[in-house]
């Protein structure tokens, strides 16, 4: 796949065939909580060194989600972008890969699945990112 990624270090990328991908998070090493993105500075622990690099579920839970049909530069509409719930108790915000009609193919507490693809375009060239999109049944 071509093209370059929105946020450098928020996803595995590049991918070879085959790859899971993983959107990356960081986690304290005093007091294990886990953060997307990444935090520079624990807020509890207030120390930055302690913080790793961790990746993240690549399934979760569609917690809630909006059907975006305003064009504005870059993007295809309708799209759809929402939050995902991860097992790690993390809600995470994404924009949503699915078969229109969007709103007869989504619906509240769907099983999830992270890909990365073209999430919008600039200046003609794809802009790469992570979405989610509905587990196939
Ligand atoms: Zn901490």
């Amino acid at each position: 796949m071509e093209g370059t990624p929105f946020k450098e270090g928020l996803f595995t990328w590049p991918l070879a065939a085959g790859d899971q991908p993983y959107i990356l998070g960081n986690q304290c090493r005093s007091c294990r909580k886990i953060f997307f993105p990444k935090a520079a500075i624990c807020p509890d622990c207030l120390v930055e060194d302690k913080l790793q690099e961790l990746k993240l579920s690549p399934r979760g839970k569609l917690y809630t989600f909006t059907i975006v049909r305003v064009p504005s530069p870059g993007f295809k509409v309708p799209y759809a972008f929402g939050y995902i719930d991860l097992p790690e108790g993390l809600r995470v915000c994404s924009q949503i890969s699915a078969p229109e009609p969007l709103e007869k193919n989504l619906e509240l507490g769907l099983d999830m699945e992270l890909t990365i693809g073209q999430v919008r375009e600039e200046a003609g060239k794809p802009i790469i990112g992570y979405l989610f999109r509905p587990v196939k049944k």
